[in-house]
């Protein structure tokens, strides 16, 4: 489960296509990674694939089902974003049941949801507290914990790394390394961050102006780049 198929994909808002053609099979467990500059189309894909956007033309399978035909809430998709978003009045406990809570879940399986994945990101000592006593890294966990209670097929995650400081950053990729080989979930990530895109995908698509670019192992477009774009990003000095 979270096999993803996008065809000839397009979206335009009014007059100006963003999304210009994007042909793309995921695989199930897969973590990609999409990445490039600012502005290229890297977060409205994943909101096409949450099914926050509609698609303009072209189309979107989700394990063999067309995307359209099924409600956002039944397409299996959590998205993670940069900003945390949890509720300051919840404790974590209760920001991490929420969706949980509102899909008419029972109190005990929530529990038991919240319990799993709080052991797997290792933040069981932190349930009972506030979003404002965490640190940003403990927030960030908090808010993939949110995402993992609702067991989703496929993990979204827009830059979730961006608002967190240097050193944070670095252990949280490798905390997200973890999860992946944990949960086995696929993950579609988008980054601008070279780093995060060398070191984190099993597959980078470089974005550029609503279009892949190029699509591969990290290390072997990093080496072979097909276009000067492509070379440049990712040999960008940092
Ligand atoms: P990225 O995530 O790669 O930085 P985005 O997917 O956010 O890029 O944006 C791609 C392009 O689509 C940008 O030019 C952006 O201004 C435009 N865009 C995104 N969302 C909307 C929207 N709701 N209405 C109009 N234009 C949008
Ligand atoms: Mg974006």
């Amino acid at each position: 489960m979270g096999q993803l198929s996008l065809r000839g994909l397009r979206k335009r808002f009014g007059d100006v296509e963003v999304i210009k053609g994007i042909d793309l099979e995921i695989h199930d467990g897969e973590f990609i990674v999409f990445v490039g500059p600012s502005g290229c189309g890297k977060s409205t894909t994943l909101r096409l694939i949450a099914g926050l956007e509609d698609i303009s033309d072209g189309e979107l399978r989700i394990d063999g089902q067309r995307a359209n035909e099924l409600h956002p809430a039944d397409r299996g998709a959590a998205m993670v974003f940069q900003s945390y978003a949890l509720y300051p009045q919840m404790t974590v406990a209760e920001n991490m049941a929420f969706a949980l809570r509102m899909a008419g879940v029972p109190r005990a399986e929530r529990e038991q949801q919240v319990k799993r994945a709080a052991d797997t990101l290792r933040i069981t000592k932190l349930l009972g507290r506030y979003p404002k006593d965490l640190s940003g890294g403990q927030r960030q966990r908090v808010a993939i914990g949110r995402a993992i209670v609702r067991n989703p097929r496929v993990f979204l995650f827009d830059e979730p790394l961006s608002n967190l400081d240097a050193s944070l950053r670095v252990d949280m990729r490798v905390e997200l390394a973890r999860l992946r080989e944990t949960l086995g979930t696929t993950m579609v990530y988008v980054t601008h961050d070279q780093v995060e895109a060398m070191t984190l995908g099993d597959r980078i698509a470089v974005f550029n102006d609503g279009r892949i670019e190029q699509l591969g192992e990290p290390m072997a477009v990093y080496r072979a780049p097909d276009t000067e774009f492509v070379a440049a990003f990712l040999g960008a000095p940092r």
